[in-house]
């Protein structure tokens, strides 16, 4: 398919356990177990789930800031996972990510200037001038001001310093964006003004993103399918209306009903249908990983672990429970 921009195929990230005192591996914690999904161009896919599903990992192994244990990533139909660290370096003018906390992603030393005119060096784009032009273009896209280009990020709110995030991963006008948590750190009445931003800017050239968090309220608006992540496996991947109007996956049914509603005893209610931790991905359960919080367990459950299949057209769930 010609309008396909991303396609991960069974990818893995296993992190070695050590100890003892010669630090010989123990274990490994399968951090993202053999996942699978594709992106088309322009489109937002929104992956959720709790901490430690393996969420953040992804995004990272597709830019390779982590190093995949297994598996394909084709992107703009090149291998990712084949390429060698200058291809790559050349790649991520492509693809870029934006993090969860901009303060920590900023050099505070650094203008905003330096900060968005140092992608541009990187890749070779521009002279002095240009770059200069550039970024006075680029703080004005993402709502700021020319002006703004001399100050450091600790003069900026937490918002403006995501909207500087943001400008930085496209300065490279790049095709694909990763958000990692992008308004986690945000308060609740910036994070919209955020999340439309994102949306302009996809518009407005021709963006793809895949947008990482956790909580399936924050990406309902932005994304147009979902995917639901559960101790490094996908659980559900599903175009929004489907996902949110009738989830499938027991685990998305708790997810949905966590999402904060003005009723708070509605909230509370819904709030326990997902009980107990989540088990360490270092020792997960046998057999569905959900199955120790699950509360429609079956025998089956506990042994063997589901795949993800197509229940309906581009709606497809791990789960026991639709195995007929
Ligand atoms: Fe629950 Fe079983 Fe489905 Fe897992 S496979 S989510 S334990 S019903």
């Amino acid at each position: 398919m010609t309008d396909l921009l991303l396609q991960v195929e069974h990818l893995k990230k296993y992190f070695p356990i050590r100890s003892g005192l010669f630090g010989g591996q123990t274990g490994e914690v399968k951090a993202v177990d053999d996942i699978s999904f594709s992106v088309r161009k322009g489109e937002t896919l929104g992956i959720v789930g709790e901490s430690g599903c393996g969420k953040s990992t992804t995004g990272r192994m597709l830019m390779r800031l982590i190093e995949p244990t297994d598996g394909r990533v084709i992107f703009d139909n090149k291998d990712v996972t084949l390429l060698s660290q200058s291809e790559m370096r050349h790649l991520r003018r492509d693809m870029q990510m934006v993090f969860q906390d901009p303060y920590a992603s900023l050099n505070p030393r650094h203008t905003v200037k330096k900060i968005l005119e140092e992608p541009l060096i990187v890749h070779g784009i521009g002279d002095r001038n240009e770059r200069k032009k550039l970024v006075a273009e680029m703080l004005e896209t993402v709502g700021l001001s020319s002006y703004h280009a001399k100050r450091y990020p600790h003069q900026f709110s937490g918002g403006q310093r995501q909207r500087i995030g943001i400008a930085r991963a496209l300065m490279t006008k790049p095709k694909l964006i990763i958000a990692d948590e992008p308004v986690s750190a945000l308060d609740v009445s910036i994070q919209s003004q955020v999340l439309n931003l994102l949306e302009d800017l996809q518009k407005e050239f021709g963006l793809t993103y895949i947008f990482i968090a956790h909580d399936l309220g924050v990406v309902r608006h932005i994304s147009d399918r979902v995917g639901v992540m559960y101790l490094g496996r996908l659980v559900e991947l599903a175009d929004g209306d489907s996902l949110y109007d009738e989830p499938l996956h027991p685990y998305t049914h708790a997810l949905l009903a966590a999402v904060p509603v003005p009723d708070p005893t509605i909230k509370r209610e819904k709030k326990e249908l997902l009980g107990g931790d989540i088990p360490s991905p270092a020792n997960p359960p046998l057999g569905c990983a959900f199955h120790t919080r699950c509360k429609e367990c079956m025998n089956i459950c506990t042994t063997v672990k589901p795949q993800l299949k197509e229940m309906k057209k581009g709606h497809f769930v791990a789960c026991h429970l639709y195995n007929d």
